[in-house]
């Protein structure tokens, strides 16, 4: 399949694919997601234990592991209550519609790069995939105003919805943060929830990235540095968690820099916002 049209940050979706695809092969794996490896292998892209990686996955495979479980969790609790729409907003290779045991009817909107949307729609026809929604690719550039876009595909402004921004904040400064939080804000109605996960940089993080790649690097950004207060600011009532946390009540630990019990310095907050 050709991937050529992706960018550098389309190609980020790869690297979530391959933790959850090494996450999906543990015996104590905490979801299963046989997609990540077909994304994988339509792309062409093969294991890579490199000494250059190691540390990279020893922050970001726990990370990734447990932020996809929590948010599985937030997700189907969120439709369950009564969201029909569901955007995955910068959704990558988040197989969550093939994957979730959606209520009947759940609409599923994905946003990304078109490039990425192509692969991996491409993919779900090439393998059956069946989808428990009702999937609906969306491409746009999420740094405009893709209001338009997502509504041009069937979404109802106003209504009760499911957000989910997940591996994206930490890609954008706080003012590009604010402008995305502000077009959810604008969209979705009362009782609208906003599912995500934020990872602070830290020393650690940002030299296991830099040895992947100084271009991958740059593209770790801020984005909010205070998440509760920039839910608060836009009327949303925040619930978050710290990642280590959450994960000991899966039964996983997280790298020490963001387990305060350890010593370590930075937040990786996992979150539930919901708008009254
Ligand atoms: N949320 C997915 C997940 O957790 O598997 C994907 C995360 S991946 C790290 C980041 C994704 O954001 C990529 O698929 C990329 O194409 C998308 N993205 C970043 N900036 C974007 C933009 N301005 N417009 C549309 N998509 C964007």
């Amino acid at each position: 399949m050709d991937v050529s049209e992706i960018d550098a940050i389309g190609r980020t979706a790869f690297e979530v694919a391959a933790l959850r695809a090494a996450e999906h092969r543990r015996p104590d794996r905490l979801f299963a997601d046989p997609c990540a490896q077909l994304f994988l292998d339509a792309a062409g892209i093969g294991p890579d234990a490199s000494e250059d990686r190691r540390d990279f996955v020893a922050i970001m495979g726990p990370q990734t592991a447990v932020r996809t479980r929590f948010l599985d969790e937030a997700l189907l609790a969120a439709a369950a209550s009564g969201c029909e729409q569901v955007v995955l907003v910068a959704s990558g290779m988040d197989s969550r519609p093939w994957r979730l045991d959606w209520p009947a009817g759940t609409e599923v909107y994905e946003i990304d790069q078109a490039p990425v949307l192509k692969v991996k729609y491409e993919v779900a026809a090439e393998h059956s995939l069946t989808a428990r929604c009702e999937p609906r690719p969306v491409a746009a550039d999420l740094r405009g105003d893709w209001g338009a876009e997502l509504r041009g595909a069937g979404f109802r402004a106003g209504r009760k919805t499911a957000w989910l921004t997940e591996g994206l904040l930490y890609a954008w400064d706080e003012a590009g943060a604010d402008r995305l939080l502000d077009i959810i804000t604008g969209l979705g109605g009362p009782g609208s929830v906003l599912a995500f996960d934020h990872v602070e940089a830290s020393a650690a993080l940002t030299a296991a990235i830099t040895r992947i790649s100084p271009r991958l690097a740059e593209l770790w950004q801020s984005g909010p540095a205070d998440p509760a207060d920039w839910l608060r600011r836009r009327g949303w009532e925040p619930d978050l968690r710290e990642l280590h946390t959450v994960a000991a009540g899966y039964g996983r630990q997280v790298h020490a820099a963001y387990d305060g019990a350890r010593g370590g310095q930075a937040h990786a907050w996992l979150g539930r916002a919901s708008r009254p």
